[in-house]
């Protein structure tokens, strides 16, 4: 092997982790990345995500916003409601994203964002795509890798790689198996939360001039209510209106593993917002009967470790979070351009050097790991405090909604300018450059 180009590199999953790391190692110019994807296509849901400007900043440099941008929507404000009365709690203006930040806070539909990144990664001769091939089992994780993995309809074959990094999402096997060698048990732990995912048509909104309000705007709105909220916004250049909500589990507590979406009841889904506004009801009453799915929520235990030899976990794999701050694709495609900017910096003389590969990915962690784990506690207590119910916790909730954001402080964490800025302004790929070579040291 010449230089760090030469590494052959195995991405497990092609998930917003997985297409944001086999384009972020294209672009450090690593020769060979291949990506191996159990679905038959990108395969994702009919759902909008909103994508902080601390993402756009990654994709900018990726070279894939610029296409992803012309469907996306800037968000200017956001509006917190009580569920019940539809009465505003706080309004944030948040019209200032480019100029505090450099890049802008938007939403989109998911499938433009994969697209974007799918589109750069095709751009990319090093990077090949396996659909329909899952990952059965990685056969050893050092010193070079060696993965078996099943095309849908052919025989197991073996993989050998110097690098694998695993995106393979909430219920990672590779996560299972990482933490089985190295004597530890997996453990996922129920949020007691479940999301049901709507996205209405303008055609089926425009006749009704407060929801033509709604769809019209630049506002994401959350109305809140005791142990549930709805999130909003338009997506889709006003096209369509996305709607996501958060609520006690009730469907999913029995069925531990196997499910984690299921087909909802219409019925049931309005009598789970019963106490909620007539405007909430004017929306959820347009989702077709029998198109309700519901999602559960999950997270996991913190993990002892992200790594092991050349092998290194990726987004949800190793950090599934609760959506209520808005960045567990944010910080999934963040690790992958952290993973290339670490592994980018092996000297040649180190290629084989199985010790030096493993405490390049042990960076990574050390780098992504603070960080990330900061975020996922914040979505939860976010999650925790916006769904109080009566009482004095509440009542100085709603005391600090009602100074909307003055303070620097608002109880929803996704709209409040103190925690916009410690994450906005975070440049993942800047920090990895200014503190790799101290934090590998720390390991020497
Ligand atoms: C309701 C809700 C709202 C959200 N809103 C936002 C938001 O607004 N902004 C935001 O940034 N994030 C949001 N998120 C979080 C975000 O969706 C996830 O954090 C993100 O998609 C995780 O990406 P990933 O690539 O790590 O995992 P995944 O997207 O789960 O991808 C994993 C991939 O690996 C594949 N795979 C698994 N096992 C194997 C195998 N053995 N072999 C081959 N392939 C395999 C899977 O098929 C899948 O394609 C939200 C989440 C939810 C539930």
């Amino acid at each position: 092997m010449a230089d760090f180009r030469d590494l052959r590199i195995v991405v497990i999953g092609a998930g917003m982790g997985g297409l944001g790391t086999a384009l972020a190692f294209a672009k450090k110019g690593f020769k060979s990345i291949d990506v191996f994807e159990t679905a038959s296509n990108l395969g994702f849901v009919g759902a909008g995500i909103q994508m902080p400007p601390n993402v756009i900043r990654v994709l900018d440099a990726l070279g894939c916003w610029e296409e992803i941008e012309k469907d996306a929507t800037d968000v200017r404000d956001t509006s917190i409601r009580q569920g019940s009365t539809n009465v505003e709690l706080a309004h944030v203006n948040m019209p200032d994203m480019r100029e505090k930040y450099g890049f802008p806070h938007c939403t989109g539909h998911r499938a433009s964002l994969a697209a974007g990144l799918f589109n750069g990664c095709k751009r990319e001769s090093a990077i090949k795509f396996h659909f329909s091939t899952a990952v059965v089992r990685v056969n050893s994780f050092t010193p070079k890798p060696t993965l078996t993995v099943k095309p849908r309809d052919g025989e197991e074959y073996t993989v050998e790689s110097d690098l694998v990094l695993a995106s393979d999402g909430i219920k990672s096997a590779t996560r299972t198996q990482m933490l089985a060698e190295l004597g530890t048990a997996s453990e996922e732990e129920d949020t007691g939360q479940a999301a049901y995912r709507i996205m209405l048509k303008r055609s089926e909104m425009e006749h009704d001039p407060e929801l033509l309000t709604l769809i019209d705007s630049d506002t994401v709105v959350r109305w809140i209510g005791e142990r549930r909220h709805i999130i909003a916004y338009p997506v889709d250049h006003k096209q369509i209106y996305n709607l996501s909500t958060a609520q006690p589990d009730t469907h999913f507590a029995s069925a531990t593993n196997a499910t984690y979406t299921t087909r909802g009841s219409k019925k049931t889904m309005l009598e789970v917002y019963k106490d909620f506004c007539p405007l909430v009801h004017r929306m959820l009453d347009l989702v077709p009967e029998g198109e309700v799915c519901e999602w559960k929520l999950r997270t996991h235990k913190a993990l002892p470790t992200w790594v092991h030899g050349a092998v290194a976990l990726v987004g949800d794999a190793c950090h599934p979070t609760l959506p209520h701050l808005s960045q567990g694709a944010a910080m999934a495609i963040e690790d992958g351009a952290v993973l290339a900017e670490c592994v980018s910096r092996i000297p040649a003389e180190k290629l084989n050097d199985a010790d030096h590969i493993s405490k390049t990915l042990k960076v990574y962690e050390l780098l992504r790991k603070p960080h990330t784990s900061a975020l996922v506690d914040l979505a939860a207590f976010s999650g925790r405090t916006l769904h109080l119910g009566e009482g004095k916790a509440k009542e100085e909730r709603d005391r600090l909604f009602k100074e909307n954001g003055k303070s620097g402080v608002v109880p929803d964490k996704w709209a409040s300018p103190d925690v916009q800025k410690m994450i906005y302004s975070y440049d993942c790929v800047k920090d990895a450059k200014e503190r790799f070579e101290e934090l590998f040291a720390t390991l020497s």
